[in-house]
């Protein structure tokens, strides 16, 4: 997406600025993008197995299956993922073990042979696998579900670990997008987060994959992280467009020190203000965008060519828990520690912690640590947030669930400081919301951050 008017642009990101800075963000402004979805202690083992045995009905349609795999060879300081730094590949040999058991819990009640229309890796950094034990995973899950030409199978990586061996592997057992985790070039910002990795190296790993046959090279771009400023993050987005990834998703750095004590080392006096996050965004906003580049939802740059760019062209792009994509879908199964699952009936979290997440499964039961009953209300309404994050404006009938007088009277607020519009029965995230509201998204919805488990 092409600008032709970078100066009203640049007025509105300034108004967003604004916004933020004389503190129109106040938290409850955010409830909003309250789904009403919250964990229930009354939802036992037996509801998570009724609801699986339940999709047993629509064995003719697609699922998307996560696979979390916790394990890194080292902590960067900003991580906020359930993760935990292993060198012993023993000790992945075992989970694998778990994991082989937990998926044949939920097979058992969900059926076999269900087709996947997404397989995500994450983590954690699924390539710190040895190529054994990537293969093992694919076997498992193929012996469970049917991974076909038309899954999206995709998976997180840690550049510094793909060497060409490894990259032609994972093509061979069927992934096609890589998501390349770098989260910012600069080496002051690297340094910082206690990162280090190599330009030339991942230029060869975006090449190396190219050639190989990915169809799709994603990466991320995370911007509040120390050290960083608009002028650093203008040199890691010049490196970025120099790479041409396919997509590009722009998270805000979370800081939950109470969660991630390592979060603890990074000196709070090198993060830049909010103030400063907002001139950081919108540094990356006017760069992408003045480039090859169409911004998707809140938070995601993709090129014209892209599946998820044509979908937000027609309005019709979808996000799951596993990210945006133009195919609409069943649900989620979430596998492994910390993992989500997310049906239509019930959002299950699995234990984050590894141990009881293993114990659990020698148990004989499904590691569910957490769960929630998804009403029709609450399902329509989650729907109705995630088409407002992805297509940036409601229909008639799913304003109507954010009837401002009932539940939602923050609608009125977030009107009046401009970030959204209500015009009859249909509600439009503005521009200045674009900006704005993407600082708050990714902590107050729950379909996107919800609540970890320690
Ligand atoms: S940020 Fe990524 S590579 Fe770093 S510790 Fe977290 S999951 Fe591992």
């Amino acid at each position: 997406m092409k600008r032709s008017d970078d100066n009203s642009k640049n007025n509105r990101s300034d108004d967003a600025r604004m916004i933020i800075t004389t503190g129109a963000m106040e938290p409850d402004s955010i409830k909003l993008f309250d789904s009403g979805l919250s964990f229930d202690p009354a939802v036992s083992h037996n509801d998570y197995i009724a609801a699986l045995e339940d999709e047993k009905r629509n064995l003719g349609e697609a699922l998307s299956v996560y696979i979390h795999l916790p394990f890194c060879p080292s902590r960067c300081l900003s991580c906020d993922h359930q993760t935990t730094v292993s060198h012993d590949h023993k000790q992945i040999d075992r989970y694998l073990d778990k994991l082989e058991v937990e998926v044949e819990l939920v097979t058992e009640h969900l059926g076999k042979g269900r087709r996947l229309q997404q397989l995500h890796l994450g983590g954690g950094t699924p390539n710190y696998l040895s190529e054994v034990q990537l293969v093992r995973l694919v076997d498992i899950l193929d012996k469970h579900f049917t991974i076909d030409a038309q899954t999206e199978s995709s998976l997180e990586a840690n550049a510094q670990r793909a060497s060409v061996a490894q990259l032609s592997l994972l093509h061979g057992l069927g992934f096609r997008t890589l998501n390349l985790e770098l989260r910012d070039l600069d080496p002051t910002v690297q340094q910082a987060l206690g990162r280090h990795q190599s330009l030339p190296v991942i230029r060869d790993v975006v090449d190396n994959a190219r050639q190989i046959g990915f169809e799709t090279i994603a990466t991320d771009l995370v911007y509040g992280l120390p050290m960083q400023s608009a002028a650093s993050v203008q040199r890691t987005v010049d490196e970025l467009l120099a790479l041409a990834p396919d997509r590009i998703s722009c998270y805000t750095y979370s800081r939950r020190a109470n969660l991630f004590q390592h979060q603890r080392a990074i000196d709070s006096a090198q993060l830049p203000s909010i103030a400063d996050k907002v001139a950081i965004f919108s540094r990356i906003v006017d760069k992408f965008c003045g480039s090859d580049y169409e911004w998707i939802g809140l938070d995601c740059f993709a090129r014209e060519q892209d599946s998820i760019s044509e979908a937000h062209r027609n309005g019709t792009l979808h996000r799951n828990w596993i990210g945006y994509t133009a195919q609409s879908g069943r649900g989620v199964i979430g596998f492994g520690s910390s993992s989500m699952t997310d049906l239509s009936s019930i959002c299950v979290q699995n234990h984050a912690n590894i141990d009881q997440w293993s114990e659990s499964i020698e148990r004989g039961e499904l590691p569910m640590s957490a769960a929630a009953r998804l009403s029709p209300n609450v399902r329509a309404r989650r729907h109705a947030l995630s088409d407002l994050m992805c297509n940036l404006h409601l229909n008639d009938d799913q304003h109507t669930l954010l009837d401002p007088n009932q539940e939602y009277p923050a609608i009125k607020a977030l009107t009046e400081e401009g970030l959204i519009e209500v015009e009859g029965n249909r509600l439009t995230m503005t521009e200045a919301g674009r900006y704005t509201l993407h600082q708050a998204w990714g902590d107050s919805s729950p379909v996107y951050r919800w609540r970890t488990i320690a």
